[in-house]
């Protein structure tokens, strides 16, 4: 068994509850009594999104939702804005240019939110824009965008707003009605607390109507079989799902309603405001501007002379404590912990130990116990 302390941002710790519900022996998945579970999490999944709509479940990660979000609304030609300040907002344009949809890139310095008056005046300057996609928690960059106040500008426009919630869903505060998203996806393995390998997306009746208008050259994450198939009676999906993993996101699903998601996106705030505190008073510098930080998780700068093996491996092979590295050209340069999910004061109180002996350990000076003194008193004020 591998005890290794999980502090990636996805997958994150699952829960033993939602273990035991995937080792449930498996069930026809054309059945009444997998219609009802379906019906019952589907259900969960958009009370958690804040929607009235129904929510979809797909067997594949966050990234098949996102190909189908963008694979079923947009066309050759088509115009699509898409806000680009890290690794995830990158993949959402290049999935559009995959499907022939014309880019037009907001480029957001990585670590950077955007800022929604650059999004309105490129709303103004082009006309017949068919959507706009953005990430909600960047988690290349430890990075929360303006949802809530970009969805107020996308009311003035046609253009169908298009929000990834992967890392965010469960975590920090998504309200898709309100905020007005026409599509808003979701993974399993990052605030849900599920295994991976599961996504779930939701469609406004704006989305449908373009939806329908319209051919997919999707097959298997084609929306109009999956909406076919969701209105039979029991429930269903067009191909065979993961059965296993649908009683995992019930069960998780079940957490995170019984927990509360006012209390859930509260408890996650105190772990990101605890582990900002605690990096800081070790001397270290966070990555993401101040009033953009990610309430989900935290990239924190590489000291000065440590490499990533060094920090990332000791802390790994030493203590067992799995933290991330930077991607793409923040490799080497950033780590990322996450407080996603059921993590807590104990997980963060055994990272910010084993980072404190690793860090002394490669010669960085700072006063030993600071880190995790800053959590307690974060987390003493919150009590
Ligand atoms: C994790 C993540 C995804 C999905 O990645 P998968 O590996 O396909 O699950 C998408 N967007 C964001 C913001 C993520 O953090």
């Amino acid at each position: 068994m591998d005890d290794t302390l999980l502090m990636i941002p996805g997958p994150t710790i699952v829960p033993k509850r939602v273990l035991d519900a995937m080792a449930q022996p498996i069930v026809n998945h054309r059945g009444p009594a997998f219609g009802e579970i379906l019906e019952e999490t589907t259900a969960m999944m958009s009370e958690v999104f804040q929607t009235n709509n129904p929510s979809y479940l797909l067997t594949g990660s966050g990234t098949a939702a996102m190909e189908t979000a963008v694979g079923n609304t947009i066309q050759k030609g088509d115009k699509v804005i898409n806000v680009v300040g890290g690794k995830f907002g990158q993949r959402f344009q290049q999935i559009t240019e995959k499907f022939g949809g014309e880019s037009i890139e907001i480029t957001v310095p990585w670590g950077q939110a955007v800022d929604p008056e650059i999004v309105k005046s490129v709303l103004e300057e082009h006309d017949d824009v068919k959507a706009l996609t953005m990430i909600h928690n960047e988690s290349s960059t430890a990075v929360v965008q303006p949802i809530k106040e970009i969805g107020k500008i996308m009311n003035d426009y046609d253009s169908l707003f298009i929000v990834d919630t992967v890392s965010s869903l469960a975590g920090d505060t998504v309200e898709v009605d309100n905020y007005g998203i026409d599509v808003c996806l979701s993974g399993s393995q990052k605030c849900i607390a599920a295994p991976p390998g599961m996504s779930a997306i939701t469609f406004g009746d704006d989305a449908w109507n373009v939806i329908n208008k319209q051919e997919t050259p999707n097959y298997y994450l084609d929306m109009k079989s999956h909406l076919k198939y969701f209105k039979k009676d029991p429930s269903q999906t067009p191909y065979t799902p993961s059965v296993s993993l649908t009683f995992a996101m019930n069960e998780a699903l079940s957490i995170v309603l019984e927990e509360g998601l006012d209390n859930r996106v509260k408890r996650h705030h105190i772990g990101a405001e605890a582990t900002r505190n605690a990096a800081e008073a070790l001397g270290l510098e966070l990555f993401a501007r101040e009033g953009d930080r990610s309430n989900t998780l935290t990239g924190i700068k590489m000291p000065e002379g440590i490499t990533d093996q060094q920090l990332r491996g000791t802390m790994r092979n030493k203590y067992n404590v799995d933290i991330g590295g930077g991607q793409d050209h923040l490799k080497g340069n950033v780590f990322r912990i996450a407080h996603m999910g059921i993590i807590g004061l104990p997980e963060l109180a055994i990272t910010f130990t084993c980072l404190e002996m690793t860090l002394k350990e490669l010669g960085f000076e700072f006063e030993r116990g600071a880190g995790v003194a800053a959590l307690e008193e974060t987390y003493i004020k919150y009590q």
